[in-house]
């Protein structure tokens, strides 16, 4: 690994730079350079994990590195709906980005999300080619034709589930949602083990999977991180290379091609900052437009969700030696007009702390997983430092709030029914913002408010209502919500979160298109040598958590770059 602290020497130009070492840029950094004929730098913000000393809070199968803020852009918020004040949204800062902090539900989507995509102006996209990526990079030993790519996936045994999740499997099955063994190969309505990116005992991230350490011996490979890349520097309408900043230094680096790989909220970020964007709106915060680029920053996608917890009694929780989260999920169709088939996901948590209460409650979640509504990210100011705006407007489209509202009552139905509610204590609709976050605190603080949920969690039954209602502010259990004193359609929408997922703010699309940022080749519309990929390009939310759909682009975009120059 270097660290940049002057100029860099024009004539060791790298063919590649790329920003942004995260999911989709750890792949590229790999793919590109696997050949030896092009030079490839990579340049990350946060810091670098080394094969052989990757921190244990990232390998645990626990998403225990979610909890560490060291791993995350500082200060970072968004809007969640129109109106309402700005909230703490986590992206992630380090090397390996999202896929190394992330929950590791890994979902590859439905074929209807690829068709919108293609439909949408991003020509060629199919189920057919998005399952070629996905099987060079799922190594997922439950096939009988496992390709054994890069990146492990596997799946809780049913023997492991804690008995809630059985019990909602069954539930499931008597109102028609079939068991299905392999969801990624078998996208459709059912309940599901939840495949997961990691194996046995370490998480699968982009950087332990791509950046290994033979692919860091490359002569050609140059790893450069805790540098913050700042601005774009274009000649005309080419970009040359970069500037950026280390340690309070700032420096210059030329670049034959730069790739943009900064994630869907960083990515148009700086695009916006070197004057790539809606010319008029860059005018209005004082930097000089390159190109006019109206679709940068726009058509912001993102998944919502919602939380019911829920307190086990002993005997009926996941065992408290299995270092797991994601046990198992449900998709299910709303059939509302217009809205695609698999549109809500439910899915079941059965340790929500590393900490020793963390099996004592489970969740059930609730999630939208083809919203229609969309936002923005636009730069809050030109300080190149600053985090940038973001607005999710996630309630703008009318289809949404019902359909979030029906997953959340399908969540509630099978949590009501007697298999269900015999395993366990009470269950809760969460109020936004993940609550139980709070006992997940670091130091000394966490260490004693974890002690007291455990004591609580495990009190008797009037006292144990009374302290998760204090300590989460829920309201009163399922029990005691019946009739009027139900769980209201308001509740349900103001209990609504953002998922990390967030896509679409450069857009592939059709080269006639003015919303489209990229073309099919990744490469930005209208400029030379800069490509972006990321989740950025994604055109339309796919029905999935986006890390397995980023590194599937990736590997995409990785074939496609080097058709171009060959
Ligand atoms: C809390 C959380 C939980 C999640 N859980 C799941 C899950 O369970 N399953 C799933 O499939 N997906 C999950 N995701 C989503 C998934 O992680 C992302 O979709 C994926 O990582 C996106 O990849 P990316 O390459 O677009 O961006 P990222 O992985 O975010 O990578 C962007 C990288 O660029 C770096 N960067 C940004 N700006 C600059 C700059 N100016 N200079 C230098 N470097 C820069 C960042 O530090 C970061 O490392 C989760 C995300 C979050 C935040």
């Amino acid at each position: 690994m270097h660290a940049l602290t002057r100029d860099q020497d024009p004539a060791q130009q790298p063919d590649f730079l790329i920003v942004g070492g995260g999911t989709a840029g750890a792949v590229l950094a790999a793919r590109l350079s696997e050949s030896g004929r092009h030079s490839v730098m990579l340049v990350e913000a946060g810091v670098d994990t080394l094969p052989e000393s990757t921190p244990a809070d990232i390998r645990d199968t626990f998403p225990s590195s979610t909890l560490n803020p060291a791993y995350f852009w500082p200060g970072l918020e968004a809007t969640i709906v129109a109106g309402e004040r700005p909230r703490p949204f986590p992206q992630a800062r380090i090397m390996g980005g999202g896929s190394s902090i992330m929950g590791m539900f890994a979902l590859r989507g439905l074929p209807s999300d690829f068709s919108r995509w293609a439909e949408s102006g991003a020509s060629g996209w199919s189920w057919d080619e998005a399952v070629r990526f996905y099987r060079k990079i799922e190594n997922d030993p439950s096939r009988a034709d496992n390709h054994e790519g890069t990146s492990p996936i596997r799946r809780m045994p049913a023997q492991e589930w804690p008995p809630f999740v059985s019990a909602m499997r069954d539930a499931a099955r008597a109102q028609g949602f079939a068991y299905v063994p392999d969801i990624n190969e078998m996208p459709g309505d059912g309940f599901f083990a939840m495949p997961s990116s990691r194996d046995a005992d370490t998480r699968s991230t982009s950087a332990g999977c791509y950046l290994t350490s033979e692919a860091r011996r490359r002569k050609n490979l140059t790893i450069v991180a805790n540098t913050h890349v700042t601005r774009l520097i274009f000649d005309g309408r080419k970009v040359v290379g970069v500037e950026s900043r280390h340690d309070g230094s700032v420096c210059t680096i030329f670049a034959r091609r730069v790739i943009v790989s900064a994630g869907a909220i960083h990515s148009p970020a700086l695009l916006l900052r070197s004057g790539v964007g809606p010319a008029q709106e860059l005018r209005e915060a004082g930097i000089e437009p390159v190109i006019d680029r109206s679709g940068v920053g726009r058509n912001l996608q993102n998944h919502s969700y919602l939380f019911f917890a829920l307190t086990l009694p002993r005997g009926k929780r996941l065992a408290s030696h299995l270092r797991r989260f994601v046990v198992a999920g449900l998709r299910a169709s709303s059939k509302l007009p217009d809205c695609p088939d698999g549109d809500l996901l439910l899915f079941t948590l059965g340790r929500v702390s590393p900490r020793g209460f963390g099996t004592d409650v489970a969740m059930v979640g609730s999630a939208l997983y083809s919203p229609f509504s969309k936002g923005f990210v636009k730069l809050a100011s030109n300080d190149p430092l600053a985090n940038p705006r973001v607005d999710f407007r996630m309630l703008d489209d009318p289809r949404d709030a019902p359909r979030v509202v029906q997953g959340a009552r399908l969540a509630e139905q099978l949590l009501r029914q007697s298999g269900v509610a015999a395993c366990y204590s009470e269950a809760f609709l969460l109020p936004a913002g993940m609550a139980v976050n709070q006992f997940n605190r670091p130091g000394l603080a966490g260490t004693a408010l974890a002690a007291g949920a455990r004591v609580a969690l495990n009190a008797p039954g009037p006292m144990r209502r009374f302290a998760v209602r204090r300590a989460f502010g829920t309201g009163r259990p399922l029990s005691e919500r019946h009739g009027s004193a139900g769980i209201t359609d308001d509740e349900i929408l103001s209990a609504l979160a953002p998922m990390g997922h967030p896509v679409g703010t450069c857009a592939m699309g059709d080269l006639g298109d003015a919303k489209a940022v990229v073309d099919t080749r990744y490469r930005v519309i209208g400029l030379e040598n800069l490509y972006v990929v990321d989740a950025s390009v994604m055109p339309v939310i796919p029905s999935a958590n986006t890390n397995l759909p980023t590194l599937m682009v990736a590997e995409h975009a990785a074939e496609k770059v080097l058709e171009s120059v060959r």
